[in-house]
């Protein structure tokens, strides 16, 4: 991988591409081994592109083919390719086509037609800046525009069906979801299933990464047919749903195509499994002020699942809104349980939905006490015929951590409910019903 760029060697831009293409690259069995960054310099990119095209089958280059002075993508890899550039006819028809409606080609785009003599154009849906791509005696080159929804598709469209695989050998990933455990104890259970010399003992290996509260197991494989890694995965993914049990949300097979983004994955669960149950959800939101509403309806089709909520702040609203008693915020405080059950309930009596979830607690980084320090959230389920409970978290971080905890261990929450199974999530520390 090469990003080129001053904006990234700058700091000023992160290099995603690197990841997404390294990681969609591992799905198809092809291992990225190193990854270089250079600026818009004509000089650091071609002794990049040299040396990494002398040394490995595949080169993915991004960024550096626009239309200004800094774009030296197409100049460097002429050079290393040793032919002059040319001005491709299909290309220059493109960008003129692309400007068509919106006043012209300014004259600047014409040299993103131009390419090196013995490179291809890639046609760009999404922009202006043809892809390029050219073979050297070992490796296959190719160059992709630096914006990621350009980068992307023109991966998908060309990068994935040129990949050489090592004959004779599958490799394959299964992604296993989990929630409510942390990163450590996950990886304790898990256990041998991760020592880092099974491959070279033919069998799977394991990886945990966590993200925003979900810990993602990762089982790589390779073997020599289809139907033994696949059998091979099948066994560890069973071993894996053994040891981890209730926490296992969601697994993603990508050969299968299923999607490897995983960034939305409990929400997309949650919904999903409303959606099968044909229920829906209503929300009662206090230290997350919309957080969790928010995040139910990243959804496409949450509409059939979600009715919508309350954003009850102060202690009135609690009241007038969800039917809070008083009694119960001048005995025990907005931040308890007897609160979240009394919004949870209010929530799902006035909504008429199967389900409400609510969630109070404190932010910080003021309004703690040795009682009710910061990060402590109450986080309440009520569900028609299902009866209501409230659990008691304790969060750490700082005021976006603490309502980003809460407003996922909601959704945990749910989904436990809708599985009808039990279990302590992370960070939790008491519970009323
Ligand atoms: P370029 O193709 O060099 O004109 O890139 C244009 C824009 O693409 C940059 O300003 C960035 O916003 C974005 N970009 C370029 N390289 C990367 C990268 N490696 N990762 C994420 N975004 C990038
Ligand atoms: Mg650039």
């Amino acid at each position: 991988m090469l990003s080129i760029g001053d904006e990234l060697t700058l700091g000023q831009t992160l290099d995603t591409n690197s990841a997404w293409i390294s990681e969609r690259l591992l799905l198809r069995g092809v291992r990225v081994d190193e990854h270089a960054t250079v600026d818009d310099d004509t000089e650091r990119i071609c002794g990049a592109m040299d040396r990494l095209s002398s040394g490995h089958d595949l080169l993915v280059c991004t960024g550096g083919l626009g239309p200004t002075a800094d774009d030296l993508t197409r100049v460097a890899l002429a050079r290393v390719l040793g032919v002059p550039l040319v001005e491709d006819a299909g290309a220059l028809a493109h960008i003129e086509s692309w400007f068509t409606g919106r006043g012209g080609m300014p004259p600047s785009n014409r040299v993103q037609s131009m390419r090196p003599e013995s490179a291809r154009c890639l046609e760009n849906p999404h922009g202006t800046a043809p892809g390029l791509a050219a073979e050297t005696e070992r490796c296959d080159i190719f160059c992709l525009p630096g914006p990621p929804h350009e980068m992307q598709p023109m991966f998908r469209a060309f990068v994935e069906p040129a990949l050489r695989q090592e004959p004779g050998r599958v490799t394959r990933t299964r992604i296993i979801l989990t929630f409510g455990v942390g990163e450590s104890r996950i990886a304790e259970r898990l256990g041998e299933l991760m020592d880092r010399d099974r491959p070279e003992r033919g069998l799977p290996l394991v990886g945990t990464t966590a993200s925003r509260g979900v810990v993602a197991c990762r089982v790589r494989h390779s073997g020599s047919s289809e139907a033994e890694v696949v059998a091979a995965l099948d066994a560890v993914e069973d071993e894996i749903n053994h040891r981890l049990g209730a926490a296992v949300f969601d697994r993603r097979d990508p050969s299968a195509g299923d999607s490897p983004d995983v960034a939305d994955a409990l929400p997309r669960v949650v919904v999903s499994m409303l959606r099968d149950r044909g229920e829906r959800v209503a929300v009662a939101e206090s230290c997350t002020a919309g957080l969790l509403g928010a995040e139910i309806t990243r959804i496409a089709g949450s509409s059939s699942v979600f009715v919508g909520g309350w954003l009850t702040y102060s202690n009135d609203m609690k009241t007038s809104m969800l039917g809070v008693p008083v009694s119960v915020l001048e005995r025990e405080g907005a931040v308890s349980g007897a609160c979240a059950l009394a919004m949870a309930r209010g929530a799902l009596d006035r909504s008429g939905a199967d389900h409400a979830l609510s969630i109070t607690g404190i932010a910080g980084p003021g309004g703690g006490s040795d009682e009710k320090p910061v990060g402590s959230v109450w986080i309440g389920c009520a569900s028609g015929g299902g009866g209501a409970e409230a659990r008691l978290f304790r969060f750490k971080g700082d005021r976006d951590a603490v309502r980003a905890w809460a407003m996922r261990t909601a959704l945990g929450l749910l989904r436990l409910r809708l599985a009808g199974l039990d279990m302590k999530l992370l960070a939790e520390i008491e519970r009323v019903r």
